[in-house]
């Protein structure tokens, strides 16, 4: 695969270190890849191991250089039928090391100088990272509000920190003006297509430990949808390789307080009156890629849930109570099954992702 689809126009563009997104203005995808036979690479214990199914890798062997082990996560059992998917025992303690290997890795073969990103949590510190991994300066846009701690991490990275008065959504809109003067690298994990790429190998590790076999079901936490799109792509490549029988039903998680996606699965009226939430972290009003998370959940059979701040904060007790901290945000997908009355009918065995670790919040 060497080239970018827009998801508007269909107009195709090579990969390249400056295209993020279409001249039209849409957004930008990679075709899904279906390698026959589904090629492991079991020498390697990391996410690396499924680089055969990774849209425009391998070209070369910078990856062993940028990577720092990521992957290979835990699929705890929680008897009788369901596993809790340990994903925040990553390098920077989140799932999203998935995305930022991958694409961090890939600007780096591309011979990218400089990158821009902007998150307000663990999207950023993931990127930051593995760009001082890569030798690679980075350069992070954030809501003047971010906590001083996260700020704190980014610079330990050797990050430029740009903290933006306003919103998430300023934020954003101050990265990509830079991205546009600049022509620097944009390392964004809504926009750029490449950290789906990593993100669906969340996919190919619960398979794989499942015994070669998709689970029935999956609980995710969704704000811009990084995983649940990546997720579902990478059980939809495992079908079209004939590796798997079927995509499990998808079920997004969102917080009550800000659930866009949500309502539009319901078929309400748009709203801008999104609060805030426990769940900082997919506390998400604007979701960029809205549509594709909608026919993802829908494709699949799913549904969308939504959980309110005390359910969430009752679900990170009890995990904690069963030995696994984590943040609120990581809490709500399985604070949405417990209490979903849907969960009784749902395909077994059940896969609940826990995405951010305890550490990374306070309180
Ligand atoms: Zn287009």
């Amino acid at each position: 695969v060497t080239a970018y689809v827009c998801t508007a126009c269909g107009a195709t563009q090579p990969i390249d270190g400056r295209v993020w997104r279409c001249g039209c203005g849409g957004l930008l995808d990679l075709p899904d890849i279906a390698p026959r036979p589904f090629v492991v690479d079991g020498s390697q214990w990391s996410l690396w191991r499924y680089r055969a199914a990774l849209a425009s890798f391998p070209t070369s062997d910078i990856w062993k250089a940028v990577s720092l082990g990521e992957g290979m996560t835990p699929l705890v059992p929680e008897p009788p039928d369901q596993y809790l998917k340990v994903d925040f025992l990553m390098p920077t303690l989140s799932f999203k090391d998935r995305g930022s290997a991958v694409l961090v890795a890939k600007a780096a073969e591309m011979g990218v100088a400089r990158l821009v990103a902007d998150s307000s949590g663990n999207a950023g510190t993931s990127i930051a990272a593995y760009a001082a991994r890569a030798g690679i300066a980075a350069e992070v846009f954030v809501p003047a509000a971010t906590s001083p701690a996260k700020v704190a991490q980014l610079r330990a990275h050797g990050a430029t920190v740009r903290q933006v008065g306003g919103s998430r959504r300023d934020a954003a809109d101050e990265a990509m003006a830079r991205v546009e003067a600049s022509g620097d690298f944009y390392a964004s994990h809504v926009y750029n297509p490449l950290f789906h790429q990593g993100t669906k190998t969340f996919a190919y590790e619960i398979w794989e430990q499942l015994g070669g076999q998709a689970p029935g079901t999956v609980v995710v936490p969704a704000g811009n949808g990084t995983l649940l799109l990546g997720a579902a792509r990478g059980f939809a490549e495992l079908v079209a390789a004939g590796a798997a029988v079927r995509v499990p039903r998808l079920i997004a998680v969102q917080a009550a307080r800000c659930a866009p996606a949500a309502a539009a699965w319901r078929g309400a009226a748009p709203t801008a009156s999104w609060g805030s939430s426990v769940a900082e972290g997919i506390a998400i009003a604007h979701p960029g890629r809205l549509a594709q998370m909608l026919a993802a959940v829908e494709g699949s059979g799913g549904a969308f849930v939504t959980v309110d701040d005390a359910e969430i904060l009752d679900g990170r007790r009890v995990l904690a109570g069963r030995g696994l901290g984590v943040e609120p945000t990581a809490a709500v997908a399985w604070a949405a099954w417990r209490s979903w009355p849907g969960a009784a009918q749902a395909p077994r065995p059940v896969v609940v992702a826990l995405t951010g670790a305890g550490l990374k919040t306070t309180g």
